[in-house]
Formats: structure tokens, sequence, C-alpha cells
């Protein structure tokens, strides 16, 4: 789009901050994709006569927001009929659901995303087999996001050990102690096929497709070693020189599971952040997903080192993870985005419930207790997201220079019947609107979702492909029957780890 397009609004929210206003009855003039001038709405069409119009005084205007950890898996688990449960035996019964292609994976979840306003997304892509494959269905899934037309960052990732349980080197006796042959077979299906692709392979895959995309204007390839657990030291020691001599991110999760708390101590003699911090990954290209173990200590480390943590609240719940100490991370001035994890307390992915679980999942009951505000989450969600994502200068905000990742929404419902003036339009947004409100949304100033669908597929055709993918798989009913008895010897094995005893970071309730 090169002649100057006049995106207008009833507001225009041009940022999270204190110091960023929010403008009434005012317009976006987008020229080449990006934000030229911002203000307001009748100076700016004066000026410009000729510009294109967009928006309407229906619709208020945000930035596009970051989802800062998601996994395009297209369906959900609860529709692959696979229950919530804690995270490594849901891990496991996740191996039941039926195969997507990437295509439609990634193309039903980019919908998804667009459909709530969110422009740019941390995709964390886990894969097995032979090299060919993955490198296949990786790019798959970057050319579906290249279809899509959201801003994407598509962390490759790859599973070096604990394939059946945390712990390195655990895997041989938790077989040795499986109870009979039958269950010790299947479990064993969870190790790396022969023809699994190697390391090198693994680096010379993501090479490639860094070099692919480089010079693409939304897509970024970073790395995504899935667990500080589930990688060798040398292999995420390895991903932190390639990811810094192609200067990109890396996202892993750490410290999500109550297990994976006592993981670190277990097995490094110390936390898991600790030891990242120890092995030289930690840095504003580092991002971790969940946290919610995080220790005072670890928190601090991730501030100093400018590692950034996505929040990702519904999730937590949902997998038992229990509750992030988001307060205290962003006392501490840690990088906090917010990520939906593809995993969300409706199992929607309404990034404007997120935000609201976000908002009220902190405000600790005490008047001298910490509670974030309302622009802090959406800090988190524009700002903070854009910052892990090393693009602060270019993202989520409204402001001449940066893109032009816009949301318009609908405030027929939102706003109806009557809003008081002394209303602030960024808080009735943030408490009252959802992705049903999502009327347009801008990529570099290219409308690619209007009218609740996206602009450039068919996504009732995706939907379509995909439920004939999916129903034409049987369900692999002896392989449940076998998760279930192996699902009982997993949980035993993270049952014996002794447990210290615990300060939390919170009080909310007391058993007097
Ligand atoms: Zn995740």
């Amino acid at each position: 789009m090169s002649d100057a397009t006049l995106v207008r609004g009833r507001w225009v929210v041009t940022g999270s901050g204190q110091d960023d206003p929010v403008l009434s009855d005012a317009a976006v003039r987008v020229v080449d994709g990006r934000i030229a001038e911002v203000g307001d709405r009748e100076t700016l069409r004066g000026r410009h006569p000729d510009a294109a119009s967009l928006g309407s005084d229906r619709v208020a205007i945000m930035p596009g927001m970051v989802n800062a950890h998601h996994h395009s898996n297209g369906v959900s688990a609860i529709q692959q009929g696979i229950r919530d449960r804690l995270l490594e035996s849901w891990l496991l019964s996740l191996s039941l659901g039926r195969r997507l292609s990437p295509r439609l994976a990634t193309l039903l979840s980019a919908a998804r995303l667009l459909r709530t306003g969110v422009t740019s997304v941390v995709d964390v892509h886990s894969d097995r087999g032979s090299a060919r494959a993955y490198a296949d269905n990786a790019r798959e899934a970057l050319a579906a996001y290249d279809d899509a037309g959201i801003r994407v960052a598509f962390a490759a990732g790859l599973m070096t050990q604990c394939f059946l349980v945390a712990g390195a080197g655990e895997d041989e006796k938790f077989l040795a102690g499986l109870p009979d042959d039958e269950l010790r077979r299947f479990a064993a299906r969870r190790l790396p096929p022969p023809d699994n692709l190697s390391e090198d392979d693994y680096f010379g895959i993501v090479d490639d497709l860094w070099r692919r995309y480089r010079t693409h204007d939304r897509i970024d390839v970073w790395y995504a070693p899935p667990g500080p657990q589930w990688v060798s030291d040398d292999f995420m020691q390895r991903i932190a020189e390639q990811a810094e001599a192609h200067d990109t991110g890396v996202q892993t999760h750490v410290s999500e599971s109550f297990y994976e708390m006592l993981h670190g101590p277990l097995y490094y003699g110390k936390p898991t952040i600790r030891h990242l911090f120890d092995l030289g990954v930690l840095g504003p290209r580092f991002s971790i997903a969940h946290g919610v173990w995080l220790t005072k200590p670890e928190i601090e480390l991730m501030a100093e080192t400018g590692a950034a943590v996505s929040h990702n609240p519904s999730s937590n719940l949902r997998l038992r993870a229990g509750i992030a100490p988001l307060n205290g991370m962003l006392a501490a001035g840690v990088t906090v985005g917010l990520g939906m994890d593809g995993t969300t307390i409706n199992d929607d992915e309404d990034y404007f419930d997120e935000m609201r679980l976000a908002m009220r999942l902190h405000r600790t009951p005490r008047f001298d207790g910490p509670a974030p505000e309302p622009a802090q989450v959406l800090e988190m969600a524009t700002t903070g997201g854009a910052r892990l994502m090393r693009k602060e200068d270019t993202l989520g905000a409204i402001v001449p220079g940066r893109v032009a990742d816009l949301v318009l929404i609908d405030l027929d419902r939102v706003a109806w019947p009557w809003v008081s003036p002394e209303a602030d339009p960024r808080e009735l947004l943030l408490m009252r609107a959802g992705a049903g409100d999502v009327d347009t949304v801008l990529v570099g100033g290219e409308v690619v979702f209007r009218d609740g669908r996206p602009t450039r597929f068919d996504l009732d055709e995706v939907g379509r492909e995909a439920a004939a993918m999916l129903g034409g798989q049987a369900f692999r009913s002896a392989d449940a029957a076998m998760v279930e008895r192996l699902r009982r010897h997993v949980e035993a094995h993270y049952q014996a780890w002794e447990v210290p005893d615990l300060v939390p970071w919170t009080v909310y309730n007391a058993h007097l």
C-alpha cells in the first residue's frame, strides 16, 4: 500500500503508558505500511484529502497485540479429546492427538489470533523425525504464516534428552523399572526414531530457514530448546551461540510446573535460571515461557540479564502449574509479555480474556500488597511483548515511524447504550472488549482480517480440510489404554522427588 490511508476512530489508543494519549475523533495516517502521522481526524483529512479511508466513529483503534508464547496446534487439546492434567501427564496424552498438517494448523491458528487483535506471535514449534520431514514441516508452517500475513517469530525446537521423564540419565532407569515388556515397548516409542535428525541436522535446517526469511518483514526464525531439562547443556549453549551469530531470538519453557521447579536443585544443584545464567545463555534475546516457580534470586537474574518472560495465566491454571509471581517480576523490572500458549481459560484464545485474567489474578488481598494496573497489563500485551521480540522500536504503539499494526474494535456492544465521558477508553476496552468485537486488523498497513474472517485465505475451506483430515484418522484406543498405564509410572517418578519448605509470594487464604 503506497498511497496514504487514513484510519479513523472514535478513540485512538496510542500506547499503554501514562504519557501515551488516547485521542478522540482521531485518525492514523498510514503510508507504505508505517504510521506517518496520528492526530485530529478533521485536520488530517483536510491535509490529505485524497487518502483512502478506513474505520469510522464506531470503532476504537488499538496497537496490534503480541502473543508472546504460542503453539500453533490448529485445534485445541480439548477438541482432540485430551483433558487438562498436570504438565508431565498432559504431555504424555498429547501423543494421542490426531495429526493436522502444518499448513492447516498454522492457518487455523493464525485466523484465531488475528480475530482477537493479535498481530505478532512467538510460535514455539516442536518436531522430530527425519531431517527431511522436519525441514518440510517447518517450511510448510512458515509458508502458511507467509500466506496468513500475521507477524511471527517462528521458534523451531528439538528435544535431545529426557524423552520419558525429567532428570538427565533417568529414562533408562525409568524404562527398566516398568513392570512388563508390553509397557516398556510402548514407552520406548517416545524415544527418538532411528532416523531422527541429528543435532547438526537441526542446526543446518534452522540456519537454512533463518537465511531464507532473514529479509522477510513479517517472519523471523528463532531457536526453541523446548526446556532446559529436555536438552543437553551443550545443545543449549550452541543454540545461544547460533542465535547470537544470527542476531535472532531463543524461547524455551522454564519453571512451568511444580516439578520443573524441583528439577533444578535436584539435577543442576541450583535453580534452573541460575543454571542458565551460569551457562551464559541469558540475555535480551532469550525468553522463557511461564516462570511460575521462579524464586526471587532467579527473577533478579532475569532482570539483570534482560531475559524476558511470557506470562501465560490461563495455561498455568489449566495445567495446574500454579500462579506466576507476576508482581515480583514487574517490581524487579523483568520484561514481561503476555502469552496464551494455545491453552486459554475459555479454550478460545481470546486475548482480551487473557489480559483480564492477568489483571485480576494478581490483585492481592491486602492494602499494602501489589496489584497490577490495567495500564501495566496493556503494556505487557503491547510493549512488553514487543520488547520480548526485540522489536520495541517498531511494534506496540501507535506513533509515527512504527509499523501500522492496528486493531479496530467495534464499539457498538462495548459502549452500548452509553459511556460516561469520564470513563477511560483504554480501561473500557480492556475491561469490556472481546475477540467478537474486533472489526478489522491491519498488519503493516494491510487489512488482514475484516468482517469476522482473515482476508488472505478462505477460512471456511481451511476448516473443511482440517475436519476431513482429522476425521479421517482413527482414534488409537489401544495406545490410549497404554498411555493411561504409563501415566501412573510417570507420575510416580515425580512424586518421589523431595519437596522443600516453600514460602509463597502471596498469601491468598489461611488454614487457621
Ligand atoms: Zn508452551
